[in-house]
């Protein structure tokens, strides 16, 4: 079975984590400082605070921009759920826009519809290490003063115009799951370049308490602290993180040599200025040239041994949040599924991943369609 991931260790992780281990310091230590002060130099970030997880990440960034009950924020209808989750958990209201028909993500003209006078926030979610249209959402915010909030847990190292995704907005926000681009498990961090932003995201995420005055809570804050022991994990991921950008170019490259200009399929189309590190090579299925569905394609690669995953669920079809349905978000997500993307998949693999996919699309092609 070609697994859709696998996270790979360079070598040293294990020495760093044995480090901390021996060290005794588990909760709070040096790895954190070290991955904090490395990831702002990758970034050229002023601030990076690392969190437990990339959903914590998220709720941070919204708390720390005073975000909540009676604001509404602007997210993709097609994304992971966790960024319109956490507007639900701060009470505020996630108010679904349209993706791009090509790209995938958040449209500009879309979001700029669903602003009213109570719209406080953008999330751009750069899908599968597609960067969105920064610079007119950015001027879409200047013009009716919103935040910016990028989700980039699938858009680690993505370049937008030469600048690091993450610090195009007010607040980057990053997983570190163990199916992300650096890995340590369980992880996250936020980035920002503004110094009170980040002091106020310290404090929330160590219980609002004051780090000078122990014992005094200033804000309601939460537990969202990040363990030396994954920080000594990710910081050895981040020491190789030019063999893994290099890697995931490689994967990105040869899938997209093999699988352009096919009939039947369509490659997510990445934005203007972007240069993609790719987190999970994406496919969209055109259901006039190929009679199989997305999902009967899923089970038709799984036989031939090849473990896929479906695009997410268009939000408005998730009953938790009484969404109206978005054209483009639900064609994306009902034809949408991607292909193993991790880091050391072979070139073989991948060769032959994209055979298989083209041979199972060929033998279902709609009826006069040649393939
Ligand atoms: C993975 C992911 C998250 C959540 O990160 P966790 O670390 O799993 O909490 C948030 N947003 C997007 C777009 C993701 O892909």
């Amino acid at each position: 079975m070609i697994p859709w991931y696998e996270p790979h260790f360079w070598g040293e992780e294990k020495k760093y984590v044995l480090d901390a281990l021996e060290s005794t310091w588990i909760s709070d230590g040096e790895y954190i400082k070290k991955f904090e002060s490395t990831m702002e130099k990758i970034l050229g970030a002023k601030h990076v605070i690392t969190t437990s997880n990339g959903t914590a990440s998220l709720m941070l960034a919204y708390l720390a921009l005073g975000l909540g009950p009676g604001d509404e924020i602007i997210v993709p209808g097609f994304t992971f759920a966790a960024p319109a989750n956490m507007i639900l958990a701060i009470g505020a209201t996630p108010v679904f826009a349209d993706v791009d028909a090509e790209t995938w993500l958040l449209c500009p003209t879309s979001v700029e519809e669903k602003i009213t006078a109570k719209t406080k926030a953008i999330v751009p979610v750069h899908i599968y290490g597609n960067v969105c249209d920064m610079d007119k959402l950015r001027h879409i915010a200047e013009k009716y003063n919103l935040y910016i909030i990028e989700d980039v847990a699938e858009a680690a190292f993505s370049t937008y115009r030469g600048q690091q995704a993450g610090t195009l907005g007010d607040i980057g926000s990053f997983s570190f799951q163990a199916t992300k681009t650096i890995t340590m498990g369980e992880g996250g961090a936020i980035c920002t370049n503004n110094p009170s932003l980040q002091e106020i995201a310290r404090l929330i995420r160590n219980h609002g308490m004051r780090p000078s005055k122990r014992y005094w809570h200033e804000v309601v804050g939460h537990n969202f602290r990040l363990t030396n022991l994954q920080a000594a994990l990710g910081y050895a991921q981040l020491e190789n993180v030019d063999k893994i950008i290099e890697n995931k170019k490689r994967v990105y490259e040869r899938y997209k040599k093999n699988l352009s200009g096919q009939q039947g399929i369509f490659l997510q189309v990445m934005t203007d200025g972007c240069e993609p590190v790719v987190w999970a090579i994406a496919v969209k299925i055109d259901s006039t040239v190929v009679s199989l569905t997305r999902d009967d394609l899923i089970i038709a690669l799984k036989e031939a041994g090849i473990e896929t995953r479906p695009g997410f669920y268009p939000l408005s079809e998730l009953p938790i949040y009484h969404a109206e349905p978005l054209v483009n978000a639900t064609d994306v997500a009902r034809n949408v599924l991607s292909l193993p993307s991790y880091t050391m998949i072979s070139d073989a693999d991948i060769d032959h991943v994209c055979e298989v996919f083209l041979n199972i699309a060929k033998r279902n092609q709609v009826h006069n369609h040649a393939l």
